[in-house]
């Protein structure tokens, strides 16, 4: 797990300025993978007192545009951030409860499978989520 100073570095080394909602954000998604905005403004707010909606939105497309933070958005879903960047993992999504799980890429590069038929398209990635239900709502619905 990132501490903050380690997150410090991660900006410096993207050619970020530190700031402390930059760094609020960045160990929030750190601390809480796959978070969705609503819940980094919480914990951001936790760590900064007052810190205005758009101020968040702001860092998070800037994390995301420095290539820090990935953005995911499965189906049906509000986006979600999460710090694991740089290797080509997919998601299982529960469609219960919405909980999500990295799972890794076999292959480990994209486009990880091969289109049947790619219609003369230079192919760079193949999006795959894996949609099932969580053992917590498989274990809830058992009983
Ligand atoms: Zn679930
Ligand atoms: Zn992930």
């Amino acid at each position: 797990m990132a501490t903050a100073a380690d997150c410090e570095g991660l900006l410096r080394q993207v050619g970020l300025r530190v700031t402390r909602p930059r760094l609020a954000v960045l160990t929030a998604v750190h601390e809480h993978p796959h978070a969705d905005t609503h819940s980094i403004i919480g914990v951001a707010r936790d760590e900064l007192g007052e810190v205005s909606v758009q101020a968040v939105y702001d860092v998070l497309r800037a994390l995301t545009d420095s290539g820090l933070l990935r953005r995911i958005e499965p189906a049906g879903s509000v986006p979600r951030y999460e710090a694991r960047v740089g290797d080509n993992h997919h998601h299982a999504v529960c469609r219960s409860c919405g909980a999500i799980a990295d799972v890794d890429c076999v292959v480990g590069v994209a486009p990880c499978l091969d289109a049947s038929n790619h219609h003369g398209y230079e192919i760079d990635e193949a999006e795959v989520v894996f949609w099932g239900r969580c053992p917590e709502c498989k274990e809830s619905e058992a009983r």
